[in-house]
């Protein structure tokens, strides 16, 4: 099945191709957005946009926060920049390690910034590398990953990413030391079975490649606590101690990409809280400043960390901007924002379970064959036949026409594949996830409509 999913290279927005007004822009499809407040963003024809997934899983405490502008321009001010390169810092990045350390699992206390999930990514791996080759065993390179991943664009990020054919394929990507397993996509890899059995079944594929490699070549296992890009594809809770259990086992590094699930979206501060994971090495992005600036994160565990500062000593491996310092502020400002309002548990108690409820009424509809979420993580699979679970052709576009119903409709609905997503942000309200989800229902009814579904 996942040959034949259809995923978009890129969303024609990313290219800035010429063009004379804005309308014309919007005719092809595009649109132009001006201003953002709460969960909406405006155009620049003043029509308004609910946005249903967080700006990709960033915003979570919404648009338009005075404090965070705030924050921003007072670093800015104070301390524009700073390099990170010989041994200088500067306080908020200081300050901001030491939050971190305060709300992240047990034994997560080293901190590494830099700009883009996919440098964190980058990051780890080098970090896995530079572990190995320190404990005398240069020999475990072998980079295990999932199906339907989604890591980042840069080659190793993009090697990592199993989703095909545009993240996971094509010229030298994936690089050769990374291999693929199926992932806990039970709608797909285990149909009929069990949720529970399900879990221990997926983690056994992690185990059944790390034998036909040979444990000893084996470096590490890279993994969403739940895949996002993938499409909302939620474990059973069995999935991750069994995969704990496994890595442990082989001596494996557990390596955990939190840049979607981190700072909430799971309902809990990080997904690794909720599933129950004690990564070595955890990568935060996005939600680290709910969107406001670029940053992110690579977490080193005292156990490799120990070994890559105590033992490695210098280490070439930075980038300009690693700790910019409004990013910093802002991320600081964010994440006091979060503590001082409860989002999180906000979110958990007053809005997951209503989520939840709200995506359930999917259920039965002619276009949808499975209804999945975790948190404020949720996806709708579009099937042609819900009986054989037969996914429309890659060529149909179909999420891509869903998608396109709804922007007309003024909400951002995402197509992973035929997976419909929504991942609203936590400070949502219940009366604006009924405005997400009535606009959601217009949108499959009227693509259903299109493709000739009663
Ligand atoms: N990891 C995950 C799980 C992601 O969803 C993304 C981005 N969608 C990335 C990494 C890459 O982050 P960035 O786009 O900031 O490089």
């Amino acid at each position: 099945h996942m040959e034949t999913q259809a995923w978009q290279v890129l969303d024609r927005a990313h290219y800035l191709h010429p063009f004379t007004d804005h309308a014309s822009l919007r005719q092809a499809g595009s649109r132009v957005a001006v201003r953002g407040e709460g969960v909406y963003v405006w155009d620049t024809e003043g029509d308004r946009i609910i946005d249903g997934l967080s700006g990709l899983g960033c915003v979570n405490i919404g648009y338009g926060r005075p404090e965070l502008v705030k924050a921003a321009a007072d670093q800015m001010q104070a301390l524009s920049f700073c390099q990170s390169f010989f041994n200088t810092t500067h306080p908020s990045a200081v300050l901001l390690a030491e939050k971190l350390s305060q709300i992240l699992p047990e034994g997560l206390n080293h901190v590494f910034f830099q700009s883009s999930g996919s440098e964190a990514n980058e990051t780890a791996v080098r970090a896995v590398r530079r572990y190995w080759d320190l404990a005398g065993k240069p020999e475990r390179r072998v980079i295990i990953a999932r199906e339907a991943a989604y890591h980042g664009s840069t080659h190793m990020a993009a090697s990592l990413s199993g989703i095909p054919p545009m993240y996971g394929a094509g010229g030298d990507i994936p690089l050769p030391s990374v291999t693929h397993i199926k992932t806990a996509y039970q709608y797909r890899n285990g149909p009929g079975m069990d949720p529970e059995e399900f879990g221990i079944l997926a983690a056994s594929w992690l185990e059944e490649r790390i034998l036909e490699i040979g444990p000893d070549k084996v470096a590490a296992f890279f993994a969403e606590p739940a895949q996002s890009a993938g499409g909302a594809l939620c474990p059973p809770m069995s999935y991750w101690p069994e995969i704990q259990r496994i890595c442990k086992k082989y001596d494996i590094l557990l390596v955990v990409d939190e840049v979607v699930c981190g700072f909430g979206r799971t309902g809990k501060w990080f997904g690794s809280f909720y599933y129950g994971i004690q990564p070595d090495i955890m990568q935060l992005g996005k939600g680290i400043t709910s969107g406001y600036l670029p940053l992110s994160a690579c977490i080193l565990s005292d156990r490799v960390a120990d070994l890559l500062i105590e033992e490695g000593g210098e280490w070439a491996h930075g980038f300009t901007y690693s700790g910019h310092p409004s990013c910093c502020a802002v991320a600081l400002e964010n994440i006091r924002i979060m503590e001082e309002e409860n989002i999180v548990e906000n979110a958990e108690k007053e809005l997951i379970p209503y989520f939840r409820a709200k995506l359930e009424t999917f259920v039965g509809h002619p276009l949808i064959g499975d209804v999945r979420s975790v948190g404020l993580m949720g996806g709708l699979e579009i099937v042609k036949n819900r009986v054989t679970r037969e996914a429309y052709p890659y060529e149909a576009k179909i999420g891509y026409h869903c998608s396109g119903e709804a922007l007309k409709r003024g909400l951002a609905f995402r197509a992973n594949g035929d997976t419909m997503s929504l991942m609203p942000p936590l400070i949502i309200t219940r009366q604006e996830l009924d405005t997400v989800f009535e606009i959601a229902r217009e949108a499959l009814d009227a693509t259903a409509v299109a493709f000739g579904v009663a």
